[in-house]
């Protein structure tokens, strides 16, 4: 029999543990001919998470948790947990159920079919978030699909179900700046897409802040394109052909008319304006020179704490 690992990030989740293990269970049930394994990433939560997630591997069978020793953030909780699956098919899925499990049939049938590699889950609307969230989203998907050769779908979320090619091809991806969305993408394979509405959170409060959710998308252009680091070349050219055209037009004006120098407050404008172009390239540079310096660092991803499994008493 074929087995499913499916991986759950939890952070500061509490609330919406159990909910998720119920729905996520019933459903399991009922799929044939595969066994499923739940696997937990505890993300350095603060609050009762990993005591919960310690309840249930030892309750439940076929589930098990990992526990990291701080905060690494979501796209390390999805890579270690893609680390440590097991199974012949992984999927990915959000503890809040904002990823809903009953979507699962459909995804296993997808790549059961073996006509493609990854059903993935997508979003059609956005319903029940902050319009001008929204609309920041849409602009970033617009400007990163301009930029970047990889396609990042518009409101694809990281609910997905894999075959283990392509986990393994996600693996070798070891990037220490991860921006899933853009890898998914870039690994390549056959992916169907399942369009579904936007669903709220069972319970507990979303970890993003607005704030967050921009440097995120900053990140996420910066691992996928290097176009932002071209514009300071630009800038730069279109400046030069600029003042080429003020330097004759300031010589045949002073040929012509005479006089002397004249401008004081146009010269302050254009030297703080170039100024300010100048430690904006600086600053794109510096960007992913940052990036590049994590990079080579070769930080581990993650750090693990304690992992556990479920315990069969009566053997
Ligand atoms: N998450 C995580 N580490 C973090 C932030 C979030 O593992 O640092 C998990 C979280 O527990 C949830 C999923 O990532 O299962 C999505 O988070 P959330 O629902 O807060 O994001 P949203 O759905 O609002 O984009
Ligand atoms: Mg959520």
């Amino acid at each position: 029999m074929a087995l499913l690992s499916i991986i759950v990030p939890c952070y500061n989740e509490e609330a919406t543990i159990e909910t998720f293990y119920t729905h996520t269970s019933a459903v399991c049930e009922k799929l044939n001919s595969v066994e499923v394994e739940y696997l937990f990433v505890d993300d350095g939560s603060t609050d009762r998470t990993l005591e919960l997630l310690r309840k249930l591997s030892a309750d439940k069978p076929g589930v098990r948790f990992l526990s990291f020793s701080r905060n690494f953030g979501k796209e390390a909780a999805m890579y270690a947990g893609l680390e440590h699956a097991e199974g012949d098919l992984v999927a990915v899925m959000d503890v809040d159920l904002q990823d809903p499990p009953e979507l699962l049939p459909e995804m296993l049938d997808i790549v059961r079919s073996g006509e493609y590699d990854c059903a993935a889950v997508r979003r059609v609307d956005r319903k029940g978030e902050p319009p001008i969230r929204s609309w920041f989203a849409r602009q970033f998907y617009k400007l990163i699909n301009k930029v970047s050769k990889t396609e990042i779908v518009d409101g694809a979320r990281d609910f997905r179900l894999m075959t283990r090619q392509m986990v393994d091809a996600i693996l070798r991806v070891g990037e220490y700046n991860r921006f899933s969305k853009g890898i998914f993408s870039w690994v390549g394979f056959r992916t169907r897409w399942v369009e579904t509405e936007n669903v709220e959170r069972s319970g507990g409060e979303s970890k993003w802040s607005f704030f967050k959710l921009l440097i995120y998308a900053l990140d996420g252009i910066i691992a996928f394109s290097t176009a932002p680091l071209a514009v300071a070349s630009i800038l730069g050219l279109v400046l030069c052909v600029v003042s080429f055209i003020a330097i004759i037009f300031v010589i045949v004006r002073q040929l012509v008319w005479g006089g002397s120098a004249f401008g004081w407050p146009s010269m302050v404008c254009i030297i703080l304006f170039l100024s300010g172009i100048q430690l904006f390239c600086i600053g794109i540079l510096g960007q992913y020179l940052a990036k590049t310096y994590l990079e080579v660092k070769k930080r581990p991803i993650y750090i693990l704490r304690e992992e556990g499994e479920h315990h069969d008493e009566t053997k």
